[in-house]
């Protein structure tokens, strides 16, 4: 049988004296891809990317590159790259001798080690500023100095521990869109942790969701937006109307005291079970009390709009049903003359809500 390509983290714990932190976590990151660690904080993230990277030794498991074990791998031999929020760029050298690091730890002459930077540098879009000193450098310029430096190395893995997190929303946002492009390019194993689900499907292939040091839920990021596996990985990727409710047959739930289709009811849940529903804001559909005659009226839930949020490119409402607040989110100027306090009704399409074991 060949041997997986990339990383396989196998029944990895580690527990400290406060209890354990990563709870007999495995999982793969195929050669080439990008993978993101996303979960709030405290979650064990940070801990199951240490351990991958050789910085904090695991109280049990494996770790396999390519099919090789390197769980006893010294960090400094494993050949895996990282970067941090704090940066440690070298304050005393200048841009091309933070990035020509490795290259003269590895022996690359000087001529070469020129010619790399450049091209490095002209991939992270600073051309120009070899000679500058990393202290001139803004913050974003800073974290791309950091990522080309790390990138030198040529690494078996890239692991990035929040790298972002410390530019501001505009910057953050556009070097998400960077980062993705760069990985793409180069096709780097990589790793990249965070507790923002945005920055995790702006960039990942795939996402790894964590809480209390488990596993909740490993998937392409759409595929875990539109089908989370639990209420935890609901709320936490993306905002979600979440709402208990009994099923009364195959087809059929009761919501907030109203008799609901469902469509997606999963076979084996059985009828009087309670489960919880779940949808997205913008699969909501808000009517107009008026515009709805009685018998247009079933499955929906009855409500008084309590918030009206108009963002430009998008219109929030929120709307009090039986005391649950419920949030729905449309294009721009769907709602024209919807006014806080009027009465309406919100449409849960039997197609779009998820059914969650309670
Ligand atoms: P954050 O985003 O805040 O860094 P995280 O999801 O990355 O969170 P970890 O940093 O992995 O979480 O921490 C998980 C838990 O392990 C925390 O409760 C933390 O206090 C604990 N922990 C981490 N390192 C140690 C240590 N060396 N000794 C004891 N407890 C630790």
């Amino acid at each position: 049988m060949s041997a997986f390509l990339g990383l396989e983290v196998r029944d990895v714990t580690k527990s400290f004296q406060g209890g354990t932190v990563v709870d007999n976590v495995s999982l793969k990151v195929p050669q080439g891809q990008l993978v993101c660690f996303l979960g709030p904080s405290g979650c064990g993230k940070t801990t199951l990317l240490r351990i991958i990277a050789g910085l904090e030794s695991a109280s049990s498991g494996r770790l396999f590159v390519d099919g090789r074990d390197v769980t006893n791998v010294p960090v400094e031999q494993r050949n895996f790259a990282m970067v941090f929020q704090s940066l440690a760029l070298f304050p005393h050298l200048s841009v091309a001798e933070n990035i020509a690091y490795s290259l003269r730890l590895r022996g690359m002459d000087r001529a070469s080690r020129q010619a790399r930077v450049n091209e490095l540098l002209d991939l992270i879009k600073l051309p120009g500023i070899a000679h500058q000193s990393v202290e001139k450098l803004s913050g974003g310029q800073r974290q791309r100095v950091a990522i080309a430096r790390a990138i030198a190395q040529e690494p078996l893995l890239f692991l990035l521990d929040e790298p972002l997190s410390a530019l501001d929303a505009k910057l953050r946002d556009h070097m998400q869109v960077e980062l993705r492009m760069l990985q793409q390019k180069l096709k780097i194993t990589t790793i990249l942790v965070t507790h923002d689900q945005r920055e995790a499907m702006t960039i990942a292939d795939r996402i790894v969701v964590m809480a209390n040091g488990k596993i909740q839920q490993v998937g392409a990021p759409i595929d875990v937006y539109r089908n989370p596996a639990n209420r935890f990985v609901a709320s936490f990727v993306g905002q979600s109307n979440l709402l208990d409710a009994d099923v009364l047959n195959d087809t059929h739930v009761r919501v907030l005291g109203e008799v609901l289709p469902m469509s997606k009811i999963p076979r084996g849940i059985s009828r009087n079970a309670r489960v919880t529903v779940s949808v997205r804001p913008e699969d909501t559909r808000i009517e107009r009390v008026d515009a709805v005659d009685a018998a247009g009226s079933n499955g929906t839930l009855p409500g008084e709009v309590t918030f009206v949020r108009d963002l430009g490119d998008l219109v929030e409402l929120r709307v009090a049903c039986q005391g649950k607040e419920l949030i729905s989110v449309g294009a721009p100027g769907q709602w024209p003359d919807i006014r806080h306090a009027e009465r309406v009704r919100v449409r849960l399409p039997a197609d779009a809500a998820t059914i969650l074991a309670s």
